[in-house]
């Protein structure tokens, strides 16, 4: 392992303020979040005086029922939806995390991932913190109690903030106010919405949909937007701001019905598979895609190309979590549990196959094989963005360096490997022109970080790899 793997956790935040039943209305904004994170949630909620918490591990209708939200009182709360690769997943790490501290009480929920948690670490245990868990959440409560001339609470947690380097989007709750920040990159997505004279933050804008809020506006990089009884209000921690988005929340973390700075996902992809075929126009007799996340890019293709759209793969959407541990052999067996590749459309057929991003390789080279298992005659794989050559440092899940399969492979031994007839991904210039816009991240397909990267680059860079 070249580095931490347990500080990548991918995550969805949800808050509510000012709303009767706002624990119900966290648990449906967190279930409408549930595809940024399947391990473990969480909702605290606050009457103004006490903190309510409910936490554990597993999805959010197995962690909550009627009776333990109910318990949840007050009309603010924040959740938490996480999924954590191997080691990162006990019980102190899920989020919101709850601190008590004389100056006040207050709960955090965090998305993305700090660079610098090490340095922090160190700095704040040499000076006499002790951690209870291997959570950034965690680091930011110990910066924000730690400055204790700031008695203005904003400006303490302005200064926390600024301490730290990395993705995120927190979310702050204390006895009268919410507190939601975004890193001065803006890596992570936290949209605002009203409803009924009260508000909502949330990681993805699909969720106001299914509470019922308006949206407002997007929270600006650097921003700490405070909500308290007279309304929001806007603080700056930051001069810096940039505007580099996760790509990957475009390509395949967020859902599609979300809008991000201004553009709906299923909108990138349906753009990034047009621009896919401009890019490299094939002939041939229909157009598929991986569900869920590529379907967008396919009807693109299909789209721009003239080539019938067909449903060439079907997905069993009640496959749910298994909870027996799948040999090499059942898990091969597990991808066709999970996907089914429809015979009588394929027979015969020259298909292009769209999927939004190739990682280890091993889901192309599955569905390659399933496809001409299914009398697909040739296969061209389209992938609707380019070729990922280095690991993530901001909370996605993108593999170690080791594995990715496009950082030691051509394209053309990518091909041979996935045994695709072609294989074609997008440059990584037309990820821009898809989103309308001229910021992006794009670190993990150019290896160029708009951050600093501290440890986690020292520990990737010890092997030479990287
Ligand atoms: P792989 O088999 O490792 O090449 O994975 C590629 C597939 O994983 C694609 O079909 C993507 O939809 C999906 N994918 C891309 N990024 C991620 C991620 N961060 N976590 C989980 N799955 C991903
Ligand atoms: Fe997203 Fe890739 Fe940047 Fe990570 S490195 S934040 S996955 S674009």
């Amino acid at each position: 392992m070249i580095f931490d793997k347990n500080l990548h956790e991918e995550c969805g935040v949800f808050g509510v303020y000012a709303n009767h039943n706002a624990s119900d209305l966290v648990y449906y904004g967190l279930h409408s979040l549930q595809h940024r994170g399947q391990e473990a949630c969480g909702i605290v909620s606050n009457d103004g005086e006490n903190f309510y918490i409910q936490k554990g591990l597993g999805l959010v209708t197995e962690v909550f029922n009627e009776q333990n939200v109910a318990k949840l009182k007050g009309l603010n709360a924040i959740g938490h939806v996480r999924y954590s690769t191997a080691g990162g997943g006990g019980l102190e790490n899920v989020q919101p995390m709850y601190f008590r501290h004389h100056t006040g009480n207050f709960a955090l929920a965090h998305n993305g991932n700090i660079v610098n948690s090490n340095e922090l670490k160190k700095y704040l245990e040499d000076s006499g913190s002790i951690f209870q868990s291997t959570s950034d959440s965690e680091i930011l409560a110990h910066l924000i109690k730690k400055e204790k001339r700031d008695s203005n609470r904003v400006l303490a947690i302005a200064n926390a903030l600024n301490m730290l380097e990395g993705a995120f989007a927190f979310l702050i709750l204390t006895n009268d106010k919410l507190y939601c920040c975004r890193d001065k990159y803006g890596l992570r997505p936290l949209s605002i919405a009203k409803l009924n004279g009260g508000y909502v933050v949330s990681s993805e804008t699909c969720a106001f949909e299914v509470v019922g809020a308006t949206y407002i506006r997007d929270i600006e990089p650097g921003e700490i937007v405070i909500i308290d009884k007279d309304g929001l209000h806007s603080y700056f921690f930051s001069q810096y701001q940039r505007h580099k988005m996760c790509a990957m929340e475009y390509i395949y973390f967020a859902r599609p019905d979300s809008d991000i700075e201004g553009c709906n996902v299923h909108t990138f992809r349906k753009e990034s598979g047009k621009l896919l075929y401009k890019q490299h126009p094939i002939k041939a007799d229909i157009v598929i895609g991986v569900p869920d996340s590529s379907l967008s890019a396919a009807i693109g293709f299909a789209e721009a190309s003239g080539i019938p759209y067909e449903m060439g793969l079907v997905k069993n959407k009640y496959i749910g979590r298994t909870f027996i541990q799948p040999s090499q052999e059942l898990r091969e067996r597990g991808v066709k549990m999970k996907l089914s590749a429809v015979t009588s459309i394929l027979k015969g057929k020259k298909v292009v196959l769209i999927d939004d991003s190739i990682v280890r390789g091993t889901t192309s080279k599955r569905i390659v094989k399933m496809l001409k298992e299914a009398g697909a005659l040739e296969v061209h794989v389209y992938i609707a963005s380019p070729p990922i050559t280095s690991p993530c440092f901001y909370g996605v899940d993108i593999s170690t360096y080791d594995e990715l399969i496009s950082a030691h492979k051509t394209i053309d031994e990518v091909k041979e490997i996935i045994g695709a007839d072609s294989l074609v991904f997008l440059d990584e210039n037309k990820l821009y022109e898809a989103g309308k816009r001229s910021e992006l991240c794009t670190a993990c397909f150019c290896g160029k970080y708009p951050t600093a990267l501290y440890q986690s680059y020292k520990d990737a860079n010890k092997d030479g790899k990287f």
